[in-house]
């Protein structure tokens, strides 16, 4: 028998708005216990993203950041406070989210994402949350959610601007997919001196996160294909359509890969 089906009488009470929701109840909660997500980039993106995915009961969530806080990150990235300055965030993250939510399995990464070990560490997680700023893990991270068929959730902020979709799923594109040239150095803008204003990360690391959760409970998901756009400054979101491109590599590498499993 699998315990893990089951919830407890706290956990009952502590989900108990999500309980009432019309299409939920528990055993659409108990996919949120036994699901198993991570979140690679615990700074704007994913302070938000980590804090709500414990909250809402997700049973594993594996961060993954080699990042001391820095003063300079307190404008945005709220899972931080000033005493915590200096200290690994990955240790700071466990330790909130534990004291947020006992229940969960904090999975703490404290190493840079590389060729060598992302294969290793997106394939035992279900779906992976973009929190990064740096374009190379981006790249091997999409590499390795194409190729063991896991949603990756993009997410990005410039100054006042946000994007987010959900890439490498069936019948949408992947990171590759949209953006084929890697861009040559010095041309991606550096958050340090473009700016970012603190509030779009964190609209756009929850959207991340209501996106993951909707995946888990088997809700449709709306931002396959499609991209969100937020422009905090005007106020506006709008909503593009996005299309796998059919000479993508990565895809088809997948796809092959796909027919051999
Ligand atoms: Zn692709």
């Amino acid at each position: 028998m699998d315990h893990t089906r089951k919830l407890s009488q706290s956990e009952l009470l502590r989900y108990s708005r999500h309980l009432v929701l019309p299409g939920w109840g528990e055993e659409i909660q108990g996919r949120l216990k036994r699901s198993r997500m991570l979140v690679v980039g615990a700074g704007g993106l994913g302070s938000p993203a980590l804090l709500y995915l414990a909250a809402a009961g997700v049973g594993t969530i594996a961060v993954a950041d080699y990042d001391a806080v820095d003063i300079s990150n307190l404008q945005r990235q709220i899972l931080y406070s000033a005493a915590q300055v200096g200290t690994a965030k990955v240790t700071v993250v466990a330790q909130r989210l534990s004291d947020l939510n006992d229940t969960v399995q904090i999975v703490p990464l404290a190493q840079k994402v590389s060729q060598e070990n992302v294969s290793n560490i997106v394939s035992s997680y279900d779906l992976v949350i973009d929190g990064t700023d740096n374009i190379d893990t981006r790249y091997l991270l999409n590499d390795a959610c194409v190729r063991w068929q896991k949603p990756f959730i993009y997410g990005a902020v410039f100054r006042f601007e946000g994007l987010t979709t959900v890439l490498a799923c069936a019948g949408g594109p992947c990171f590759n997919c949209l953006y084929p040239d890697v861009p040559p150095p010095g041309t991606i803008p550096d958050p340090a001196t473009t700016g970012v204003f603190g509030p779009v990360a964190g609209t756009i690391g929850t959207i991340q996160a209501t996106e993951a959760i909707k995946l888990v409970i088997g809700q449709e998901c709306s931002l396959v294909g499609k991209l969100l756009v937020y422009d905090a400054l005007h106020m506006q979101f709008e909503l593009l359509t996005l299309k796998p491109n059919a000479a993508c590599p990565t895809c088809a590498a997948g796809q092959q890969q796909g027919r051999q499993s």
